[in-house]
């Protein structure tokens, strides 16, 4: 079992597989960055493997997939099927854009994948237009479509922003609904590289959105789940993400991968470990040993305020580095 300084249990590794990505979303990654990792610098699917392995090893139970766009890999599904192989009921999942799904979600299926979570933050073409800076909701929507035919669970995330999506909390919530599918809506979280003039929709306010509509009650977290549960009249239940609630971090289970291979212990601080040399030399004393160190120094809380964030609480974090 795998237990940080503070005394959480930590089981849920998230592993960045690229930072690039296919859109560029206001939020994460409104610019090509300045620079990419260089190609030599990534992991290979091996490697990134073995440090899972590890990390399974010793106690994690659930891996998520993520990015940047992670279906910009060459070949994921061979990725996903080596987790598999190794352990069947490893709880699996992606975050994705969905643009890719239409061509990919059945070979992700078979290979051993379980469960997407899929971002989806306006219906509307031209909004959704404006956040990832590219002509995207057809494919997306197609995408969607095409995990719930192939039998992946599917959820959504979407971000609502003031001014931009705010008023399509209600018609997300809607085509979820219908689907039989679980949204959940995420506190904007500022961030350096994210487009200056954004202002986020505090989790209150999102409920007051979902109250015009629907009465609801609160569920609680769903275990060490950063998504708080909500059930409106009929039963359907949805998430919020409200990592800036000040008890949000108290069950904290996770640590982040990135595809050069560093180990991020927080995804608000910029400090990391990285496992990168230990992985190339097949050093598995010394992965182990990394892990061990990152778990140590995992901080208490991130520091996203509650009220507006002062300017150097701002967090220096790529969430397109990291995968969110
Ligand atoms: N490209 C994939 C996607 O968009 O789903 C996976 C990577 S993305 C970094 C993972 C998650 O982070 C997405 O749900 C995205 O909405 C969320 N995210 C990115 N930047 C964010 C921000 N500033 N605040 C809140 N959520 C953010
Ligand atoms: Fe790309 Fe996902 Fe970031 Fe949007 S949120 S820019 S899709 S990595």
């Amino acid at each position: 079992m795998l237990i940080d300084g503070h005394g959480r249990t930590v089981n849920y590794l998230r592993v960045s597989v690229t930072e690039r990505c296919n859109f560029r979303c206001q939020y994460c990654m409104p610019e090509k960055p300045f620079s990419w990792v260089p190609k030599e610098n990534l992991l290979s699917f091996e490697e990134l493997f073995l440090f899972m392995k590890v990390a399974i090893d010793e106690g994690v139970t659930k891996i998520r997939i993520t990015g940047g766009e992670p279906l910009l890999r060459e070949d994921l599904d061979s990725f996903v099927k080596m987790i598999h192989d190794y352990k069947p009921d490893i709880d699996l999942a992606l975050t994705t854009n969905a643009y890719l799904l239409p061509q990919t979600a059945q070979r992700l299926k078979d290979a051993g994948l379980k469960r997407l979570n899929i971002s989806l933050d306006s219906l509307k073409p031209e909004i959704a237009h404006k956040i990832a800076q590219k002509d995207v909701l057809a494919q997306v929507l197609k995408g969607i479509d095409k995990a719930l035919e192939v039998g992946l669970g599917v959820k959504i995330n979407m971000v609502p922003l003031k001014g931009i999506n705010d008023d399509e909390i209600l018609d997300i919530m809607d085509y979820c609904k219908k689907r039989n599918i679980k949204v959940r809506f995420i506190e904007y979280m500022e961030n350096r590289h994210a487009n200056i003039d954004l202002r986020g929709m505090h989790g209150r306010e999102i409920l007051d959105k979902v109250k015009e509509k629907h009465t609801i009650h609160a569920l609680g977290r769903e275990g060490a789940s950063p998504s708080f549960n909500y059930k409106i009249e009929d039963g359907y239940e949805f998430g919020l993400i409200d990592p800036h609630k000040h008890d949000f971090c108290e069950n904290c289970n996770r640590i982040r991968l990135t595809a050069e291979g560093n180990l991020i212990p927080c995804l608000y601080f910029d400090e990391a470990m990285s496992i990168a040399k230990a992985v190339k030399e097949g050093d598995i004393e010394g992965a182990s040993k990394v892990l061990a160190q990152v778990l140590k120094d995992k901080p208490k809380e991130n520091r996203w305020s509650e009220d507006n964030p002062n300017e150097e609480d701002i967090s220096t974090r790529a969430f397109y580095e990291t995968g969110g």
